[in-house]
């Protein structure tokens, strides 16, 4: 039995289920228990604030964890990152209030700063020698500037709308962060073999997100130009159809390129394109 720490609400609690339901792990996640069994795997759940969750995985209490690189960053926990999970994009930010003409890191030297992420800032401005105050506090850090609290912030950003609509401009990305499944350096051997087990399940799942399955009917007399087209995890499949001079391609095409490599298909006279979703990819 292996346990793993999810969020238990919050933005990266709906992927973190997801994530494991497609990869065939059943959680029940509508009881909201502290700790809950996946029914047909030996998984145990654990549902924390995801401020708890580097710790808990680095003092053994859970095996693996899924949250933010963010919050690895600032608790310095001793954990390893074992995978990118592509999920909960966003970074952490410097951000001055818009009126601000900012001539570059040198403006915050003597400045006061509030954040929730006062490790990765501390290591942040001792590095670029700069020296500031540290406001620390725990949450709606972007009024802090309007408030009088602080005179700029230092907090996570997505898309931006916050900033924009509290007066403020992001001026440097300091962390990149994504959720990340994170562990110890020495996992009981014991319990390697399931965390193997789980992480080629993750590995399937998320291999197979972002593409497309594409299959279409071409003149044979076409094909090359069609190989061209449709770069593929091997190189495409190819049938004869019963019709003399046609055959088929059946091929693997990521999202980004799907509509410019239809379009392309249909010029050279593809006929009868299907596109498929992806379930599970194991290569
Ligand atoms: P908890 O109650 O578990 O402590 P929280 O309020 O600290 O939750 P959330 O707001 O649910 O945290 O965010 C969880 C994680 O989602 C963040 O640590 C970060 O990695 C990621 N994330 C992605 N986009 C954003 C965003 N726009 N704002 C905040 N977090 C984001
Ligand atoms: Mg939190």
């Amino acid at each position: 039995m292996i346990r793993l720490a999810i969020q238990s609400k919050g933005r990266l609690n709906e992927e973190s289920v997801k994530l494991l339901k497609d990869s065939g792990i059943d959680v029940d996640d509508t009881k909201r228990k502290f700790i809950g069994k996946a029914s047909d795997f030996p998984l145990e759940l654990l549902y924390l604030r995801d401020d708890d969750i580097p710790g808990v995985v680095c003092d053994g209490a859970a095996d693996l964890g899924i949250v933010g690189f963010n919050e690895i960053a600032e608790s310095g926990a001793d954990v390893v990152v074992i995978r990118k999970l592509g999920f909960g994009k966003c970074r952490i930010s410097l951000a001055v209030p818009k009126e601000v003409d900012y001539p570059g890191l040198s403006w915050f030297q003597g400045r006061s700063i509030a954040t929730s992420y006062p490790s990765v800032l501390k290591k942040f401005l001792s590095e670029q020698g700069i020296s500031a105050q540290i406001r620390e506090i725990k949450g709606s850090v972007e009024i802090a500037p309007t408030a009088g609290i602080a005179d700029a912030i230092f907090d996570i950003v997505s898309s931006g709308g916050t900033l924009v609509s509290n007066g403020l401009r992001e001026v440097e990305v300091v962390l990149e962060s994504e959720a990340v499944l994170i562990g110890r350096k020495d996992a009981e051997s014991g319990k390697q073999k399931l965390i193997d087990s789980i992480l080629f399940r993750f590995d399937a799942v998320r291999e197979s997100r972002g593409k497309k399955y594409i299959l279409m009917n071409i003149p044979s007399d076409k094909l090359e130009d069609a190989m061209r087209l449709l770069p593929s995890m091997r190189s495409p499949t190819v049938m004869p159809l019963a019709l003399d001079g046609w055959c088929s391609i059946h091929s693997v095409v990521d999202d980004s390129d799907l509509w410019h490599t239809v379009e392309s298909l249909k010029q050279i006279g593809a006929e009868g394109i299907l596109i498929l979703n992806l379930d599970k990819v194991i290569d």
